[in-house]
């Protein structure tokens, strides 16, 4: 009765409140900023790619189990979304980029190819950049760097592993269900070849940007650390894909993998060391903007996202 005694308490002698606004369509914000030692660090989404049916594309496991899986995280069981998280690590000196999204391919779905708008927003220019980082050559990570033939980052250096490289500009991928691959590499680091170096495994390549070679996912696919003063991230790229299946259940194969075995043994290898030595990550495809922390939990691993907080922690001064 409470109910209706407020009811019509607040209908006497008011008119009926009224508030009408759209529906309003955008998602998550577009860029999140934290600091890392001296370094700002901003994850400029790219937005989100729509994969198939993970009970097809990840084998190893009785489909209903996967199923069950993402079921029981409250994620839908037909089809994969994962988020393009593009760090941007401005050093105080240089501006690094590691992987430049989807561009305009429309091969993962709409939602993707909006860094160019979401760096605007986030106040960097892409003429800033002079540093363009790839994990490897998978076109989710490289066709943001020609768009309708124009290299989008035009003052940079590039950086790619070269047995990466070499993998999909190889002509003989041509041939093979990997073409999509071969195509979207040939537009891509064709025309930046120029200003292309390649690293190495463990080498500091920039200051504070350790590579550290991850293969399986791809030959060449490489994560790195990137250290300033006495803090660490470790940026994992496709180490870890989905912040569920491939933590929860790390030795479940992707069919994506161009060796999935290795990519299996890769990834439980570096993620019992991030584990062990709690160092806080930020990965491509996890939900953005990816920044957290992972455990292991007996044989498998968890995910612990990092809040986003909206303003500095006054106890750690920047
Ligand atoms: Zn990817």
């Amino acid at each position: 009765m409470i109910g209706g005694v407020a009811t019509s308490a607040l209908g006497a002698g008011s008119s009926d409140a009224r508030a009408v606004a759209p529906l309003v369509q955008a998602g998550a914000p577009a860029f999140h900023s934290f600091r890392l030692g001296g370094f700002q660090l901003t994850v400029v989404s790219d937005g989100v790619i729509v994969t198939g049916d993970p009970k097809r594309t990840f084998v190893g496991a009785p489909p209903e189990e996967i199923a069950s899986t993402l079921s029981a995280s409250y994620l839908p069981t037909d089809r994969v979304i994962l988020d393009e998280n593009v760090l941007v690590v401005n050093t105080g000196s240089r501006t690094i980029l590691f992987d430049t999204g989807s561009g305009l391919l429309q091969a993962y779905g709409p939602g993707a190819g909006r860094l160019l708008s979401n760096l605007e927003a986030a106040g960097i220019r892409p003429a800033d950049v002079d540093a363009v980082v790839l994990s490897h050559g998978h076109a989710d990570h490289v066709c943001g760097l020609v768009v309708q033939g124009r290299i989008m980052f035009e003052n940079a250096q590039f950086y790619i592993n070269q047995v990466d490289h070499d993998f999909w500009l190889d002509p003989a991928r041509q041939q093979t269900p990997l073409k999509l691959f071969h195509e979207q590499a040939l537009l891509n680091l064709l025309p930046i070849r120029e200003r292309l170096i390649f690293i190495k495994d463990g080498e500091e390549f920039l200051p504070g940007v350790q590579a550290l070679l991850a293969p399986g996912h791809t030959p060449g696919h490489t994560m790195f650390m990137i250290n300033s003063g006495r803090e660490t991230l470790a940026y994992l790229a496709d180490l870890a894909r989905h912040h569920i299946l491939d933590l929860e259940a790390p030795r479940l194969e992707f069919i994506g993998d161009i060796d999935p075995g290795l990519c299996v043994q890769t990834r439980t290898r570096m993620l019992d060391m991030i584990a062990r030595d709690r160092i806080p990550v930020l990965s491509y495809h996890f939900p953005f903007p990816g920044v957290g922390h992972v455990a292991k939990w007996g044989d498998r691993y968890r995910f612990y996202p990092s809040g986003m907080l909206t303003a500095a922690d006054p106890a750690k001064p920047l």
